[in-house]
């Protein structure tokens, strides 16, 4: 038996679980897939313990994806770039870090919603942990404007900064800025890389942009899975938008990060299956 797992804090939502342990059982796969919530001070421990010759390496989520880089033997070209790890895989006692994030979202973006980038403008919610893979992501597929929104403008400021090198456009603005308005207008990919909407947390029900705020030519893609339909997108329906959930991109990037740990190719269909029935 090998063992992989999800490491995080406050896990009691993630349906990794569940779509990839049917993803392991499905091709026959004598591995167990465990939820390991990890205290801040026990994350250099349950790290360490990925190196042991019975683990396959782990997923790792809020709030740590950041935190498990200096902890890394080795480091992906993507995850050093982008400055988080969201995959550790154990290559013979060395842990290297990837960030499947962005393959992820670039992937259902392409074929969920025959969406390319390049030429277009975006305008990007959020200055977290994804909506740095997914400005990076965006701006490597050759889109020629970026806008980042969010609700510590420091944040947005800094993302900015480091997107600066691409000489790509970049503007960085708060949620209450006049220019928002003219930015959405103008933007053909909006990006809700914040967790508002997300059920069980304080914003449940809520949407970070209204009807009105939402062109009817835009494709809004919203990386919160839970629920399927979140409010973001029923404000985007509203608005004529065309719309795409978060379950894709978490069902891509959890398959890359299968193919890392085992060679082999994941039965995406299984995982989507199991894990919407899961978030129904
Ligand atoms: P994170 O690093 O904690 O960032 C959270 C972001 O949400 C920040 O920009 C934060 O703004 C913003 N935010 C939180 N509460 C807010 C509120 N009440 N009003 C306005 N903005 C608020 O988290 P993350 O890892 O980037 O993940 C963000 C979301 O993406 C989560 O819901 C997660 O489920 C989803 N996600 C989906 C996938 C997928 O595969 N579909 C993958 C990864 C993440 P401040 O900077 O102002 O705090």
């Amino acid at each position: 038996m090998r063992v992989a797992g999800l490491i995080g804090h406050e896990l009691k939502h993630s349906i990794s679980p569940v779509f990839q342990q049917a993803a392991f059982d499905h091709l026959g796969l004598d591995v167990r897939y465990e939820l390991w919530d990890t205290p801040p001070d026990k994350l250099s421990e349950t790290v360490g313990i990925l190196a042991r010759a019975d683990r396959l390496g782990a997923n790792v989520t809020i709030p740590y994806k950041e935190a498990v880089l200096p902890l890394m033997h080795d480091l992906d070209r993507d995850a050093a770039r982008i400055g988080a790890v969201n995959t550790i895989v154990n290559r013979d006692g060395s842990l290297v870090g990837y960030n499947t994030d962005s393959a992820g979202f670039l992937r259902a973006l392409y074929q969920d919603a025959s969406f390319v980038p390049r030429g277009k403008t975006a305008v990007l919610l959020g200055a977290g942990g994804v909506a740095r893979a997914a400005a990076f992501t965006l701006i490597d597929a050759g889109i020629c404007r970026l806008t980042i929104v969010n609700r510590t403008p420091e944040r947005a400021e800094a993302l900015a900064a480091s997107l600066k090198a691409s000489g790509t456009p970049v503007a960085a603005l708060p949620f209450t800025s006049a220019d928002l308005r003219t930015e959405l207008v103008n933007s053909n990919l909006i990006v809700n890389c914040t967790s508002v909407g997300l059920k069980d947390s304080a914003t449940e029900g809520q949407s970070p942009l209204k009807a009105n705020q939402i062109p009817g030519r835009a494709l809004v893609y919203d990386l919160v899975y839970n629920p399927l339909e979140t409010p973001l997108m029923k404000e985007a329906e509203k608005a004529g938008a065309r719309t795409l959930g978060g379950l894709a991109m978490l069902i891509y990037q959890g398959a890359i990060s299968f193919r890392l740990w085992t060679g082999i190719e994941a039965p995406l269909q299984i995982m989507a299956d199991s894990a919407r029935k899961a978030l129904e």
